[in-house]
């Protein structure tokens, strides 16, 4: 075994690798960029290593800086976690030419797999069943609408090099086959140099169910399959293992197809394969096609290790270190049912912006796996994937491990950003998906009703008025104390886009009532415990003039200095403002150009997306406060209108 290994990565995945390193009694070395000298993964390693500016290609993705950070502190291999450099074939050819170990596959298995065309190719050629289609090389458009109309509509585009979603277009009808082989091209060539497609027949009510295999470079194994079925945009959102409606002879075909793909390619340590299956009419052994291999651990593996008990990243050291297979196929089994939700910060009813912020707290339930990368006082920063955490829960059934998700996501809390927690709250409760009821289209079509929040009860305003009085710490010594008159005052707090004013009427300091919405809520300590009109109030946190009551996932308020409030109020439709964290990628605008409300003023990309920035009304452009390339925070002045009357003048 080695004593000494190098993690390539930062977040969640850094932190759960070194837990194993660390049980296993390995040291680790962290490497970290400038935006990460003081992220959890950083203290939790035994060394780590600064390796270079914020953005990924001046650390993450720096391969040699990361190879002689290795050499350097002694570490004899390097984990590459997900993402950044984890299925980069030329790393692995670096990292081994410094007579270093790769935990992981060869390149050449990671190149058989690295185009989405070559791999069906060769999956195709070791019986796999691959889902129909075209994946060959002739690219121009005449012939590949042809081959689309031989498939037969509806199809899939897809770049070739492809991941994350992107360069893929769901194409209905022949009609609209250009333009959308057009714009599949044109962000597969942004996205990945690459602009080659393959066609795919789009499979009707489609799930996602993948295979974990292990292989030691000759034999692999399965480890079960996780559904992942449950998507917004091609984007997993919540996973779980086993596949509801699974059968065994379904399982036994798709886990040997699975094995069959790993030896087909040598495969060595921990990967993924992914199959579309048609879930129209229930799992049948001739319904399921090969879609892509992932050669990597993957983002939702702790539900694999729930169902399992198998601890993939030990695995990953022992075979990496020369080790056969921990285990034989016939000694591995599942054991009840798990679910992973992952929590990002997010804006949903935004449309799922990705949000950065201060994290004023962060907490967990406790008894549930959580997989995070930050500590409550970290930053979310523009720079890296938003995510917060991974929650995952396991149950002897897939109704009692639904219910500990639903638990668990209702009393994680966190303040400081936007999260999606509600959005996984409303999942996990969703009637079609507890009756395991699951297809990659569910999201979408119950869309509205899993974003609508509900209101914060007059409770929850009349909890957050007691935090901005800072009335709700209460001394043990002043309980019996009444005020020989009633104080009155007005508390203005923000929630949303919403103010609210409430009155606060305090009796003594361990009774106080508050009045909103025309309604009186009587706030009453007993014992140290505040009542709100009888009922047990939820946990507060308040940091600067954010209140965060923990009820309904998190809601927010912020006190209003009633002097601040006029400036505010005041706004700036000249201003055009960056809506979020994100890279300038192009800036239209020129400063003097005349503008009508609409036009496109500059492009913002941020994880995994592009956002148009338009002009919010008819005017002439007075200043550009930015430049194509920038990465800018939210709320950065991009560019700037002349006022109505001064343009007209
Ligand atoms: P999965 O199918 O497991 O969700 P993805 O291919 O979407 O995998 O990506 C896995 C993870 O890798 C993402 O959640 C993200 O955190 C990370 N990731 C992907 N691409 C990048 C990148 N270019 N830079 C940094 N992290 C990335
Ligand atoms: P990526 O590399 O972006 O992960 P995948 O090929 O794995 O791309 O596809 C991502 C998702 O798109 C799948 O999980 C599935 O929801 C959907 N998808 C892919 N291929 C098909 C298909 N042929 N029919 C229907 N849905 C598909
Ligand atoms: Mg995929």
């Amino acid at each position: 075994m080695f004593d000494t290994i190098l993690i390539a990565n930062r977040g969640e995945i850094a932190c759960r690798v070194m837990e194993t390193a660390q049980a296993m009694g390995v040291r680790s070395v962290a490497v970290y960029s400038d935006a990460d000298r003081t992220a959890r993964h950083v203290e939790m390693a035994d060394v780590a290593v600064h390796i270079g500016g914020a953005a990924p290609a001046e650390s993450y993705l720096r391969g040699d800086v990361i190879i002689a950070a290795a050499k350097e502190t002694g570490a004899q291999a390097i984990h590459p976690g997900y993402g950044f450099l984890s299925e980069n074939p030329d790393f692995v050819e670096a990292v081994e030419a410094a007579g270093l170990t790769f935990i992981g596959p060869s390149a050449k298995a990671i190149r058989a797999m690295g185009l989405k065309d070559a791999a069906k190719a060769v999956m195709e050629e070791a019986g796999v069943p691959v889902v129909p289609g075209y994946h060959g090389d002739t690219q121009n458009p005449a012939f590949l609408a042809d081959q689309a109309k031989e498939i037969g509509y509806p199809v899939l585009i897809k770049a070739v090099a492809g991941g994350g979603g992107k360069g893929m277009r769901l194409v209905e009808r022949p009609e609209a086959f250009g333009e959308a082989l057009n714009s599949a091209q044109g962000e597969a060539k942004t996205a990945f140099g690459n602009e080659a497609v393959l066609i795919e027949k789009y499979i009707q009510q489609p799930r996602h169910i993948e295979l974990q295999v292990f292989g030691d470079g000759k034999r692999a194994v399965h480890l079960y399959e996780r559904d992942c079925s449950l998507q917004r945009r091609h984007q997993k959102v919540i996973e779980e293992a086993p596949a509801p409606g699974m059968t065994d002879e379904v399982r036994a075909a798709m886990g040997a197809a699975a094995v069959r793909a790993a030896e087909a390619i040598g495969y060595k340590g921990a990967g993924t394969v992914e199959f579309i299956v048609d879930g129209s009419d229930g799992l049948r052994p001739d319904g399921f096609w090969f879609m892509e291999m992932n050669t990597r651990l993957q983002v939702e593996h702790p539900v694999t290790e729930a169902i399992t008990g198998v601890d993939l990243v030990e695995w990953q050291l022992r075979v990496a270190a020369g080790e056969g297979l921990p285990k034989k196929q016939e000694d591995l089994s599942i054991n009840g049912h798990a679910f992973e939700a992952r929590l990002y910060a997010e804006d949903v009813p935004k449309g799922f912006l990705p949000a950065t912020g201060r994290l004023a707290h962060l907490a967990f339930p406790e008894g549930t796996r959580a997989d995070t990368g930050v500590r409550s006082g970290d930053e979310i920063s523009p720079h890296y994937d938003p995510m917060i955490a991974k929650i995952t829960t396991h149950g002897p059934t897939r109704a009692v491990a639904l219910q500990r998700l639903d638990a668990a996501l209702a009393h994680t809390q966190v303040a400081g950003t936007v999260t999606n927690l509600a959005f996984l709250g409303a999942l996990s409760r969703h009637r079609g998906f507890a009756s395991g009821n699951v297809d990659t289209g569910l999201i979408a079509r119950d869309l509205d009703s899993l974003v609508d929040m509900d209101d914060a009860t007059p409770q929850d305003i009349a909890l957050a008025v007691l935090s901005a009085a800072g009335l709700l710490e209460v001394q043990d010594t002043a309980t019996g104390f009444t005020l020989w008159q009633p104080l009155n005052r007005q508390i203005i707090l923000r929630h949303g886009e919403k103010e609210i004013t409430a009155t606060l009427r305090s009796l003594s300091c361990v009774a106080h009532d508050i009045e909103v919405d025309g309604e009186t809520i009587e706030a009453r300590c007993h014992g140290g415990r505040w009542m709100l009109s009888g009922a047990v109030a939820p946990p507060v946190v308040a940091t600067g003039d954010l209140i965060t009551v923990f009820a309904q996932y998190g809601l927010a308020f912020h006190r209003v200095d009633p002097l601040d409030r006029d400036m505010q109020a005041a706004g700036h439709a000249s201003l055009i403002e960056a809506p979020m964290p994100g890279l300038l990628k192009a800036l239209f605008a020129k400063a003097g150009q005349v503008v009508q409300a609409g036009d496109r003023l500059a492009v913002l990309e941020a994880m995994k997306m592009e956002h148009s920035l338009l002009a919010p009304r008819d005017g002439v452009v007075a200043e550009v406060l930015a430049s194509q390339g920038m990465q800018v925070e939210a709320g950065a002045a991009l560019i700037k209108l002349a006022d109505e009357d001064e343009a007209a003048a």
